[in-house]
């Protein structure tokens, strides 16, 4: 069975999961049917014990909080059981103080205060592109496009350290350095990574700047970087299959691998939470279930995808939404989750 863990490519415990995937989200009192399930599961367990892990962590992330600790018939207790088969088959264990949530951003219009390929005109020469490149742009191949805009800011003279120049001048948005002051501080709690369909050199070249660097993991954007003549070069970040997002990047695909990487480090988080602002952020949203948390930037297209999923019948968007004008309103939200873990 496809498309019922957040992780791609695991195997679902199906007649359990089945019945979940079916029921569950209608029903009043989902503990009691998770429970009900979970009987089921005891008086019949599955010969392949390792997935026992899938159906715990999908509960888990269904009802995190009503499913803590509760008893079970013959007084057992609900055990967490690792998603990635135990160290004895070879995969690691996760080491202590591993972070409890993974938190994901994206780059343009959500940390920083512009569409940074648009910014990287300043290092044009007269500060603009000759009609003629422009009108190559087709839809659905910006990537493309913009590796044409490299190219001709090669060709231009336009050195390296010109372009990053220009991303070291890119505002952040409103409230975003309140809000890496409180991740520098939860480091602990918070693992943090970066999805974004700009290009590494600009994103690397901000963040460095702005000396949050260190905060991020994991920084996941189209590979971009000098060739052997000094001459920026960009590439496509890799190729899928989903019909929603242009060919050189999809996020969901991106996060469910970066997901299942962890997931065979032994890491898997409680929560995820993600900030973003474009179209393209809304495609990882169904990663997201019970007790995750999408903030997208009010008024900007994830928004506004969000709350049409959340009127669709059923909702097609099932964590919490969080609208934020200024990064410390998710700076306080976090504050709160935290305070109540
Ligand atoms: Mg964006
Ligand atoms: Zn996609």
């Amino acid at each position: 069975m496809n498309g019922c863990f957040p992780v791609a490519g695991l195997r679902c415990l199906s007649r359990v999961c089945c019945t979940l995937l079916r029921d569950g989200p209608t029903l009043p009192s989902p503990s009691s049917a998770a429970v009900r399930l979970l009987r089921t599961l005891v008086e019949t367990p599955p010969a392949d014990t390792s997935l026992l892990g899938n159906w715990w962590w999908m509960c888990q992330r269904r009802w995190p909080e009503r499913l803590a600790n509760h008893p079970l018939p013959g007084g057992l207790l609900l055990r967490p059981f690792s998603l990635a088969p135990s160290s004895q088959d070879g995969t690691k264990m996760a080491e202590p103080g591993t972070p409890r949530f993974l938190l994901v951003f994206d780059f343009d219009e959500t940390i920083v205060n512009e569409n940074s390929d648009d910014s990287l005109l300043r290092a044009a020469p007269g500060q603009k592109l000759p009609d003629s490149l422009r009108a190559t742009y087709r839809e659905g191949f910006y990537n493309e496009y913009m590796q044409r805009v490299f190219k001709y800011l090669g060709d231009e003279g336009v050195k390296p350290q010109d372009v990053r120049e220009v991303y070291e001048d890119i505002p952040l948005t409103p409230g975003m350095t309140d809000l890496f002051q409180f991740l520098n501080k939860q480091s602990s709690c918070f693992e943090i990574i970066l999805i974004s369909d700009a290009n590494t050199f600009g994103v690397e070249s901000s963040l460095r700047a702005t000396g949050y660097r260190g905060l991020f993991r994991s920084i996941i954007s189209n590979p971009s970087g000098p060739d052997g003549h000094g001459i920026l070069v960009l590439s496509p970040f890799h190729s899928h299959n989903c019909p929603r997002c242009p060919s050189n990047m999809c996020k969901h695909k991106v996060l469910s691998e970066y997901l299942r990487e962890r997931a065979r480090d032994g890491v898997h988080f409680e929560h995820l939470f993600y900030v973003g602002d474009g179209a393209n952020d809304f495609c990882p949203m169904g990663l997201l279930s019970g007790g995750d948390v999408a903030f997208p930037r009010r008024g900007f297209p994830m928004h506004r995808l969000i709350q049409e999923a959340l009127k669709a019948e059923p909702p097609k968007f099932r964590g919490s939404m969080v609208p934020w004008e200024s990064a410390t309103e998710v700076r306080g939200h976090l504050q709160e989750i935290l305070k109540k873990c």
